[in-house]
């Protein structure tokens, strides 16, 4: 067999180039293979990972990470909101319900901005890869993570590359991906250990309070895990200067 003769053309659209070499960004790749494979793969041996695709558009219509690449196919690959309107072939069934996430290593200040704004975020700082990419797929949670190789690996349903290194600037960048600003509910999530948040009586935790706050305060959370006590103190007003600044912009 002649290899050169096993040729196909990929585009990477929009964020996708984020994942090319520079010599390979925004442009035509040609792509020559000596064996069939998948979509799937051989988009990921270009180095995108495929939970950050949304569409795959072939000699122009939409195929699943399964279509076998023939020579001579012009493959282009979109992210989420591209606009492109072909009738789309999900590669993945629709995120169900309200985002939750599972986050590697190094994102643990995300972790704790995820759960102050009220969503379930799994983090410990010694996961590994294959325990992150496995409850990702068993409890059907959004991976974040910094790891391109991680989010190859074909358990991962739900995933996206943080590609933002400050901490303040992830929230917003994982804001606008998942569309979070409408579902940000305070004192549903632990900051500390993701457990829930439930009401309690100002009586039944006076005693874990500092001095003068039962005063300025009525309304009170407890963990049912940790049995840590939330209320909209300083650390509340903080947030909420958080919010407006990062997510709204302001
Ligand atoms: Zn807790």
């Amino acid at each position: 067999m002649n290899p050169t003769a096993n040729r196909a053309s990929f585009t990477f659209d929009g964020a996708l180039n984020f994942f090319l070499p520079r010599a390979q960004q925004y442009q035509r790749i040609e792509h020559v293979f000596e064996w069939r494979a998948s979509i799937k793969d051989m988009i990921e041996s270009l180095g995108v990972p495929h939970p950050e695709i949304e569409l795959i558009v072939v000699n122009g219509a939409a195929v699943d990470f399964n279509h076998i690449v023939e020579p001579g196919d012009v493959v282009i690959a979109y992210p989420p909101e591209h606009g492109v309107a072909v009738t789309a072939l999900p590669l993945r069934p629709p995120y169900p319900g309200r985002p939750a996430f599972i986050l590697d290593q190094h994102l643990g200040r995300l972790a704790a901005y995820l759960r102050m704004l009220g969503f379930d975020t799994l983090y410990r700082n010694d996961y590994h890869d294959e325990e992150l990419a496995r409850v990702s797929h068993d409890e059907q949670r959004i991976l974040l993570t910094r790891d391109i190789g991680l989010l190859k690996r074909s358990l991962v349903i739900y995933g996206y590359y943080v590609r933002e290194t400050n901490r303040q600037r992830q929230l917003a960048e994982i804001t606008r991906r998942y569309h979070l600003t409408d579902a940000v509910q305070p004192f549903r999530h632990c900051m500390k250990c993701n457990g829930l948040l439930i009401w309690v009586a100002k009586e039944a935790v006076a005693d874990q309070l500092p001095d003068g706050t039962a005063r300025y305060y009525d309304e009170f959370h407890r963990c049912t895990s940790c049995e840590q006590v939330y209320w909209k103190g300083p650390h509340y007003q903080r947030m909420q200067t958080l919010i407006d600044q990062v997510i709204n912009g302001r």
